[in-house]
C-alpha cells in the first residue's frame, strides 16, 4: 500500500504556471520518490492536460479532479463528468472537501451520490471528513466523522477495491490556518476512521488509506507520516510550491 502524497491546488495557477510548478516537481523527485509514495496532483480543470504532460514520464505520479457531478453527461452547465476527467488523465477525484461542504452548500447526502457515482465510473475516490472547530470544542468529533463517513459511503459496494477508497481526515479549523492538529489529535481521529472503515468493509479495511490534512507542511511533515494509521497527507497551500510539496513528499 503506497502512501498517498497529494497537492490539492485549489483554485490557484493558469495553465502555464500549472505546467511549471508539475515539471519542477517532476524534475526533484526523480530518483528520489520513495518506492513507497505516490504522488497525486490535483490542478485546476483548466490545467489537467498541461499538468498531465508534464509528469506523465514521472514514475509514481497521478493526476486527480477536485470535484465532478455525479452523473454520466447531461445538462448540468458548469458541471463536469467522471469520464471527462478520465479522459483527462486522471485516476483519483476528491468528494465532500470542507470548502465544497461549508462554501458550496454540500450536504453529507450528495458527497455520498458522487463517491458512489466516482467509484463506479473507474475513479479512485478520496472522501474528506473532519469537524468544524464548534464541533470539536462540543466533543461531537465521533458524530461528525460517523455522519459525514456514514452517508458519504452509503452507496459504496462492500467489493470495493481498497485501493481505490482513500478517506482524508482533514479538520475544518486546521484547514488554510496554520493550525495543525497535534499528534493526539490525529492519531485518535484516524484511529476512529480506521474502527468504522473496519465496521463497513472488515479486514480489507487495512488497505484502505487514511489521509491527514490541514497546514502540512515541510516541518511537520515528518511527525505526521510517522504517525499509526497515517497513509499519506492531503496538502493545500504548502503544495503551491514545487520546492516545499517535494521536501513534504520525501520527509
Ligand atoms: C486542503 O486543501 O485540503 C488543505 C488541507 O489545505 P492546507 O494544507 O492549506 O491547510
Amino acid at each position: 500500500m503506497k502512501k498517498l502524497m497529494a497537492a490539492n491546488w485549489k483554485m490557484y495557477k493558469l495553465k502555464e504556471e500549472a505546467k511549471d510548478t508539475a515539471q519542477l516537481l517532476a524534475q526533484a523527485l526523480t530518483g528520489a520518490l520513495a518506492a513507497d509514495r505516490e504522488v497525486l496532483v490535483i490542478p485546476p480543470f483548466t490545467a489537467l492536460r498541461a499538468v498531465r504532460k508534464a509528469i506523465e514520464k514521472a514514475p509514481g505520479f497521478s493526476l486527480g479532479g477536485q470535484n465532478f457531478y455525479p452523473a454520466a453527461q447531461g445538462a448540468y452547465t458548469g458541471e463536469i463528468a467522471p469520464d471527462m476527467l478520465l479522459d483527462a488523465g486522471c485516476s483519483y477525484a476528491l468528494a465532500g472537501h470542507s470548502e465544497r461542504r461549508h462554501i458550496l452548500g454540500e450536504s453529507d447526502e450528495f458527497v455520498g451520490q458522487k463517491v458512489s457515482f466516482g467509484l463506479s465510473s473507474g475513479l479512485a475516490m478520496i472522501l474528506c471528513v473532519g469537524e468544524t472547530l464548534d464541533e470539536r470544542q462540543a466533543g461531537r468529533l465521533d458524530e461528525v466523522v460517523r455522519r459525514q463517513m456514514a452517508a458519504g459511503l452509503a452507496g459504496v459496494a462492500d467489493d470495493v477495491a481498497p485501493e481505490c477508497l482513500v478517506i482524508a481526515y482533514e479538520p475544518v479549523w486546521a484547514i488554510g490556518t496554520g493550525l495543525t492538529a497535534g499528534p493526539k489529535e490525529i492519531c485518535g481521529a484516524h484511529a476512529l476512521v480506521r474502527a468504522i472503515l473496519t465496521e463497513k468493509f472488515g479486514d480489507k479495511a487495512r488497505r484502505m488509506r487514511i489521509q491527514y490534512g490541514g497546514s502540512v507542511k515541510p516541518e511537520n511533515a515528518s511527525e505526521i507520516m510517522a504517525l499509526d494509521n497515517v497513509d499519506g497527507v492531503l496538502v493545500g497551500g504548502a503544495s503551491l510550491s514545487a520546492e516545499s510539496f517535494s521536501k513534504i513528499v520525501t520527509a
